[in-house]
């Protein structure tokens, strides 16, 4: 018998789950795409959340449902919107990498009220785009914890 509490078990276990093991593919658009075509893509994608990237892959921004949501109300074109003047923009975008913690991707959502987050490589040209985590994906880590019969 190790002496641990079942808790500090818990813990331990819960410090050894990283983004890497439980992060879903990227759903990506270019920054030149209009609000319309952003709706679209977000429907056909089936996701929630969508990074926008410049032709070099790099990351530029987030677009959330209630983003482009907000950009619907009123008279605008959306065919003629660009997305990149409505995403959330870099620098001000919360990210992770692959061998992050999920547990501190976790508090990053929450603390910054969002709902997912990419994870990214860091190049010399900016961040390229490699994964998702979304709050889909902590569910599934967390049921997998209890699963382990701890
Ligand atoms: P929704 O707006 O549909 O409720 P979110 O809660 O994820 O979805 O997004 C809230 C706001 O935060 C939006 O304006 C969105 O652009 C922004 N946002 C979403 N994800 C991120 C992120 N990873 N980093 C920075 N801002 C984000």
């Amino acid at each position: 018998y190790s002496g641990k509490s079942e808790t500090q078990l818990l813990t331990d276990n819960l410090k050894k789950i990283i983004v890497k093991d439980y992060q879903s593919i990227p759903v990506v658009v270019g920054d030149s795409i209009s609000v319309y075509d952003a709706i679209c893509t977000m429907f056909l994608e089936d996701v929630g959340t969508l990074f926008v990237v410049d032709k070099e892959s790099i990351l530029k921004g987030v677009l959330s449902r209630k983003d482009l949501l907000r950009a619907s109300i009123g008279k605008q074109e959306l065919t003629s919107i660009p997305v990149n003047i409505i995403m959330t923009r870099m620098p001000n975008v919360t990210m992770c990498t692959k061998e992050d913690l999920l547990i501190d991707v976790a508090k990053r959502l929450i603390d910054k009220q969002i709902d997912a987050v990419p994870v990214v490589k860091e190049t010399e040209k900016g961040y390229e785009v490699t994964g998702r985590i979304t709050k889909t994906n902590i569910a599934k880590a967390f049921v997998a914890l209890a699963d382990d019969g701890i």
